[in-house]
């Protein structure tokens, strides 16, 4: 039995068109010889009425601080009653569904409700199902505590649960259904000619942070990567192959920089340690940014300075830290931090040096640079950041038109 997990998003099941495009991918999925398990979010999005943040406006902040057992079970309802509508629009398809709640589908959780942790999958439910000839609908986000009672896995948890799933049962592969075709090269506010990535790595996905966690969650490709199961990311309202995240990425991709990504709104701290004092206590500031939350990014310890990032909302506190510790520094507002992307960079001489030759040639001053064996990171002043992001998207020929 070959088995494929299809997970669709709450804007692709919020209408009747949009239910009949879900049923359209189910049916392609038998068609191409799978037995198709279906997982579904909750319909739509804020305002709608079934949607998760419709739910939780129904009840007291009070309430929700007291009573996290009966948030879970209200956010539950959500997934649950897409189960039901979906399993109805494939049943007026000739097609024979079971709606399932993320516990009768197996998934016992720990009792920390609204953030519950995953022990174990029991796949033998959903096997007999799928043997039955049947569809099994589960709802996404949700499991069983060991005492009966619905938990939920954390907001955006359906792509987890499809992940579950796919590793329980050993899937061929997890397509995730959303409203955009993939992980693209580059924000395509951006830059106008980003294209699609066909195939990328788990480990890459982590790096495209904000952009790759706005099309799957975190959680879902950390599950999947350790249970190597590929996942699918592919738009419900188009026929575009969308892109594939998998370990076989590594070894296809020819390109040494896969994507770009970057983050503004950083700020470059540079501290002088000008006597040995300083020096020998320089620990005693980077524990004080820890007690106070602040994260640190672009760390660069040398004997006379300390460099470092930080996002712009912690200054002030960084400024009455530093006041408090008496130590000279200066900062640079208005950063920006650029990932270049790319696990065919490791072992390749050069890339680099490509990037920074780039950069000279626009006349673009890199303050800071870091790398990793997937990514390249460059620190450069936010009003030429989008220059250089078209210049490097250029240079590497990511672009549609370049293939
Ligand atoms: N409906 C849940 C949420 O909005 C889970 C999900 O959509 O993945 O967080
Ligand atoms: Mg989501």
């Amino acid at each position: 039995m070959k088995i494929l997990i299809q997970k669709f998003g709450g804007t692709s099941v919020s209408t009747h068109e949009r239910r009949a495009l879900v049923v359209n991918k189910i049916l392609k999925g038998i068609e191409e010889g799978f037995c198709p398990v279906v997982v579904v979010s909750a319909m739509g999005r804020k305002g709608q009425p079934y949607a998760t943040d419709t739910l939780l406006s129904l009840i007291s902040d009070e309430f929700k601080k007291k009573n996290s057992l009966g948030v879970d079970l209200l956010m539950g309802c959500g997934e649950i009653i897409s189960t039901v509508v979906v399993s109805d629009e494939l049943a007026k398809n000739n097609l024979q569904a079971v709606p399932l709640t993320g516990g009768q589908a197996g998934i016992i959780t720990d009792d920390s409700y609204n953030n519950a942790a995953i022990l174990r999958v029991e796949s033998e439910k959903l096997l007999n199902i799928l043997k039955e000839g049947k569809i099994p609908v589960v709802a996404g986000f949700q499991g069983v505590s060991e005492k009966g009672f619905i938990t939920t896995i954390g907001r955006g948890g359906s792509d987890t649960t499809a992940a579950l799933l796919g590793v329980a049962l050993q899937a061929e592969e997890v397509q995730i259904y959303t409203d955009v075709d993939g992980i693209m090269t580059a924000d395509p506010r951006i830059v106008s000619d980003a294209s699609l990535i066909e195939e990328i790595s788990y480990n890459e996905v982590f790096q495209f942070a904000d952009q790759g966690a706005k099309v799957i969650h975190p959680r879902a490709v950390e599950i999947a990567m350790k249970g190597n199961i590929p996942l699918a990311i592919k738009n419900t309202m188009s026929d575009c192959k969308g892109t594939i995240i998998s370990n076989k990425a590594i070894q296809s991709s020819n390109n040494v920089i896969d994507g770009i990504t970057s983050m503004d709104k950083r700020v470059q701290v540079t501290v002088e340690c000008s006597k040995n004092t300083d020096n020998d206590n320089y620990w005693v500031l980077f524990d004080e940014l820890a007690n106070k939350s602040i994260s640190l990014d672009l760390i660069n310890v040398f004997t006379k300075q300390k460099i470092f990032t930080i996002d712009e909302k912690d200054l002030d506190n960084l400024k009455i830290i530093m006041k408090n510790l008496g130590l000279q520094y200066s900062y640079v507002e208005e950063c920006t931090k650029i990932s270049l992307i790319g696990a065919g960079m490791r072992g390749i001489p050069g890339v680099m040096a490509k990037i920074l030759k780039i950069l000279a040639r626009e006349r673009i001053d890199v303050l800071q640079t870091a790398d990793s064996h997937t990514t390249i990171w460059c620190l450069v002043e936010s009003k030429n950041a989008e220059r250089a992001i078209n210049s490097l998207h250029r240079d590497f020929k990511l672009g549609g038109c370049e293939g």
